[in-house]
């Protein structure tokens, strides 16, 4: 785990590197079980790089502006958590890490991102991260109030409340086994909608339907 600062004056740079710190000791306190339950749900799994940022100047160029609401975010193996964008309860960071590990971890298993549509990556994040740690209030209302979770810089995305629903209910009360299992599948084939048709036994709808 890295800490990466901001190129800012030397007493915000203090403030922000203590935030930093703080998150930090959070993560590490946290991280052992964290991966433990995301590699449950993994058919393979190499260590993702976890870095808290310190302030929102030492974002990576790539990502652009963030919006508001993004407190974390996961570009290929790399987790980024900011830590200017607290506050982090320890139920927080435990729920986020495992929700930016899974983006990490099903990017280095496909090895390529494209091999799963966003929205299904964002909402089985979510699937996990909520079925492992509970769902979290958001303490800020400028998360719930976000007028816009469109895709940002290409790389942020949030599907809409109705797909992720829709997801969660795909889902259902599977074991981590079947996400494995979905995983290899679409590694095999390629084919994100044949893997879900095969193994969520997406189907059964058209058979409900045809027999009345
Ligand atoms: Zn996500």
């Amino acid at each position: 785990m890295s800490l990466l600062e901001a190129n800012t004056t030397a007493d915000a740079r203090l403030g922000m590197r203590q935030r930093a710190e703080h998150l930090r000791r959070l993560v590490a306190a946290a991280s052992g079980e964290v991966v433990q339950r995301v590699k449950s749900y993994m058919p393979a799994w190499v260590d993702p790089s976890v870095f808290v940022v310190a302030g929102d100047d030492a974002y990576p160029d790539s990502l652009g502006k963030l919006p508001d609401w993004v407190r974390a975010v996961t570009q290929r193996d790399m987790v980024l958590l900011f830590a200017e964008r607290g506050p982090w309860l320890p139920g927080e960071v435990s729920r986020i890490l495992c929700h930016e590990l899974f983006h990490a971890a099903t990017w280095t298993f496909l090895a390529q991102q494209a091999a799963l549509p966003w929205w299904f990556n964002e909402a089985a994040a979510d699937w996990v991260s909520t079925r492992e740690f509970g769902v979290v209030a958001r303490v800020d209302g400028v998360a719930q109030n976000a007028p816009s979770r469109r895709i940002q810089a290409g790389v942020i995305a949030e599907p809409s409340p109705l797909v992720r629903d829709f997801t969660a209910y795909l889902l259902g009360n599977f074991p981590p086994q079947a996400m494995q299992r979905f995983l290899q599948t679409v590694k095999a084939s390629g084919d994100f909608e044949q893997a879900a048709a095969q193994v969520f036994d997406l189907w059964r709808f058209e058979d409900q339907r045809s027999h009345g």
